[in-house]
């Protein structure tokens, strides 16, 4: 396979979505740490991004994955128009384009995934550009999308409560809600007849999860997401994130690697002895500054997790030097406060 090298306006369209601010960027550089690189085996997975800055690639029958490298959308030609998938501002302008390449059928729907901006804010320039867009959206998402009265994020024009069959066309679609993520609510997106899974910041694949396991506002949940998805009938899922696409053994991976973050940090923190070392702690920050001590007995959990899970990942997934830490603290908040 082609070694893939990052497309410019992906890398910037990534910047921009990450909000780094490159104006500033001078004054607040800070040393950059090493990170171990991609490992060959997942970088040599990855699709190669035409120089147009998005691929369009054909997964199954009337379903097609749109990605820039970074972020995927999905849409389906049923015969009676386009349905699409979220809309990521990095390449919805283009979605109109990337459709018209494989079918003279007009876009006619939108379905939002969840709420966050860097899956559907795109829609604005969609519904500009086409008349009569509907866009459909789970309450949850819907009622948020109401009280920010965000331009970027339309409201949707239909909405269903947990679950809804998308007849159209040839089109058959399952959307179900759950809530693995955002705190208004997830979608699986399931084409029985296609095998077909979208269930968008759940894994990524050849890559441990994003920071904080994937933003999740909900650990409890997002543990049990991989089993969910493992009881659908897919062979192909599209996760919403970086170079190629999901299949069953990156969700067995996935789980795997969350379990394993989760099980450590429950056993370091279980059987750590947090009033030695917060008694150590006090002879510098003394007993009045008690987030200190806290910080302290937290931090020391958080660095053996890291270190750790580290040793028993770094071959085996992308970016566990990355976010890794991350997992550690989000994990120990939910098995601290909330298991
Ligand atoms: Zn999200």
């Amino acid at each position: 396979m082609k070694s893939f090298t990052f497309p410019r306006l992906a890398a910037q369209a990534l910047a921009a979505a990450l909000l780094l601010p490159l104006a500033g960027f001078a004054q607040q550089a800070r040393p950059l740490p090493d990170f171990v690189p991609v490992l060959p085996a997942i970088k040599a997975k990855a699709l190669d991004i035409p120089a147009k800055g998005y691929l369009v690639k054909q997964v199954k029958q009337d379903v097609y994955v749109v990605t820039d490298g970074a972020y995927q959308s999905v849409f389906v030609t049923t015969g009676k128009g386009v349905v699409l998938f979220d809309a990521p501002p990095t390449f919805a302008d283009k979605l109109p384009e990337a459709v018209a390449e494989v079918t003279r059928e007009p876009i006619v729907e939108l379905v939002y995934s969840h709420t966050h901006l860097d899956h559907i804010s795109g829609a604005q320039s969609l519904n500009k550009k086409i008349k009569g867009l509907r866009i459909l959206a789970e309450e949850g998402a819907a009622s948020l999308l109401r009280e920010k009265r965000d331009p970027r994020r339309p409201v949707p024009t239909q909405t269903f409560r947990d679950h809804y069959q998308l007849n159209l066309g040839t089109l058959h679609a399952e959307l179900k809600r759950s809530d693995w993520h955002s705190p208004h609510g997830d979608l699986f997106i399931y084409l029985p007849q296609r095998k077909f899974l979208m269930a968008v910041d759940t894994v990524v694949a050849g890559h441990v999860p994003f920071l904080d396991f994937d933003l999740t506002t909900n650990m409890h949940s997002y543990l049990k997401v991989f089993d969910e998805v493992l009881a659908y009938d897919f062979d192909v899922l599209v996760a919403g994130h970086l170079t190629y696409l999901a299949g069953r053994a990156d969700v067995e991976d996935t789980k795997e690697y969350a379990y394993d973050v989760y099980h450590t940090i429950k056993r370091i923190h279980d059987g750590s002895d947090q009033m030695a070392i917060a008694t150590h702690a006090a002879e510098k920050y003394t007993w009045d500054n008690k987030f200190a001590l806290y910080r302290t007995v937290l931090d020391g959990m958080i660095d053996s997790c890291t270190t750790e899970v580290r040793g028993r990942w770094i071959n085996r997934l992308a970016a566990v030097d990355v976010f890794g830490e991350s997992h550690c603290r989000a994990a120990l908040i939910y098995a601290r406060w909330d298991d």
